[in-house]
């Protein structure tokens, strides 16, 4: 902990917000609304919703917006203009605008949350400078592992994790540095709640639609890690995510089935004790946690009735049902672009799916195939592992093109 007494008056953060449109993106800067003494948005990234984009700068008088095309760029430009001229905002466009955002002196905080690979050169470029990382991007840390801590470490940034389980362990270990070892801890135990298919029979998966997957029973989500969470390949990435955040290893690492999503994870110690984070499934709430840390926010959540929940349900995982938990494990094991392998063809996998393509048993089959055919190397520099991701994605569509035409 920094010392800092909690009552202390808060000082401005100034945010660079990737992902400013998506499921976390949102919920940001709802977070962001309750506190406008703290928190002040210097630049808003989004891919395609531009129109949700130039009303968030015009709510939060961002200084920078970033989008992924001209053609987005142009359309956000009219937008603002039909605001009047008093508007601060200056659009940019690209990947390399995003990590421009990410790493600018002004800046202080970043909050990750980019979904895919599409997030890793922003969210390196935030640790490079030194900023206060809010980690949502998950891919990001399970594509560049070693190397992406490595650069927090070097470079004096801190990451926070605000993945709902990660945060529950970091808020169910002790503050000072240390091993899990000097810790005392045994095990982190990270829940699951299994997702819209955990009691579906296994035969009728093939028929599974994107509408069904991404029904999840407790969050809502954007698409990918709402089908991931469906092949609980979130879980899988979460494992190699807990590896990286936490120095553990695979086998430290437990995974829970517990379908009410009221326990975010826990933390068991060597003494018997067993600490956990709870509360109502809303992201806002580690989305506060990490904002404020060391302090704490209103996050506009409303309070956990334990007395409504009654009782917590707790069941062990199937990983006949679910592979892909197998996989990460076996990706984070080989190490190297293992997991930088896994994720580039589970997007791919995950995409085709949601575009038909792809039948829903059939992603954990495509993940396989190119995790066994595509050899790991090096992961040292960001050039390795997106080298790696395009050999995986390349793979990955030739495996699916030869379950098109057998
Ligand atoms: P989302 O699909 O709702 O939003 C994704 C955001 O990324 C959007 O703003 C989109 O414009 C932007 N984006 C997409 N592709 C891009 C590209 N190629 N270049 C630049 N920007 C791009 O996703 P989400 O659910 O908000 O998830 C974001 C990240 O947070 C993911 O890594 C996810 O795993 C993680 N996460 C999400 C939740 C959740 O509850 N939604 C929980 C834990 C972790
Ligand atoms: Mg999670």
């Amino acid at each position: 902990m920094n010392g800092a007494p909690l009552a202390s008056a808060p000082s401005m953060q100034t945010l660079t917000l990737l992902g400013a449109t998506g499921s976390i993106g949102r919920s940001t800067l709802e977070v962001v609304a309750l506190h406008p003494e703290r928190y002040q948005i210097f630049a808003l990234s989004a891919h395609r919703n531009v129109p949700l984009l130039a009303q968030q700068c015009v709510r939060f008088n961002a200084r920078y917006a970033v989008v992924s095309q001209e053609r987005e760029a142009e359309q956000l430009h009219q937008l603002l203009r039909q605001q009047g001229a008093s508007l601060p905002t200056e659009v940019l466009v690209g990947a390399q605008a995003l990590c421009t955002v990410a790493a600018h002196p002004q800046v202080d905080t970043v909050m990750a949350a980019i979904v895919g690979a599409a997030g890793l050169p922003s969210t390196l470029a935030a640790a490079q400078a030194g900023k206060r990382i809010l980690l949502a991007n998950k891919e990001a840390l399970v594509m560049s592992g070693s190397l992406m801590m490595q650069t927090v470490h070097e470079h004096g940034a801190t990451l926070l994790p605000v993945d709902s389980e990660h945060n529950a362990v970091f808020q169910s270990l002790p503050a000072e540095p240390g091993s899990l070892r000097t810790k005392g801890v045994a095990r982190i135990i990270l829940t699951a709640s299994g997702g819209p298919f955990l009691h579906y029979p296994l035969s009728a998966l093939a028929q599974v639609t994107p509408a069904q997957a991404c029904k999840h029973p407790n969050w809502s989500m954007g698409q990918k890690i709402s089908v991931d969470s469906a092949t609980m390949m979130n879980k899988g990435l979460e494992l190699i995510e807990a590896c990286w955040l936490f120095e553990a290893r695979p086998e430290q690492v437990d995974i829970l089935i517990h379908p009410q999503s009221i326990i975010h994870s826990l933390v068991s110690y060597v003494d018997g004790s067993v600490l956990a984070q709870l509360g109502n499934p809303d992201m806002r709430t580690p989305i506060a946690h990490a904002l404020a840390w060391p302090q704490r926010i209103a996050a506009g959540v409303a309070p956990l009735d334990l007395t409504a929940v009654a009782a917590l349900h707790f069941q062990p995982l199937d990983l006949a049902r679910f592979p892909a938990v197998r996989l990460a494990t076996e990706a984070m094991n080989q190490g190297g672009t293992s997991p930088a392998l896994l994720n580039a063809a589970n997007e791919v996998a995950v995409e085709a799916f949601l575009q038909g393509r792809l039948r829903f048993d059939q992603i954990a089959w495509v993940n396989e195939q190119v995790l066994t055919q595509v050899a790991s190397t090096a992961a040292d520099t960001l050039q390795q592992i997106l080298a790696a991701d395009e050999l995986a994605r390349h793979q990955a569509l030739l495996c699916m093109a030869r379950i098109s035409s057998p």
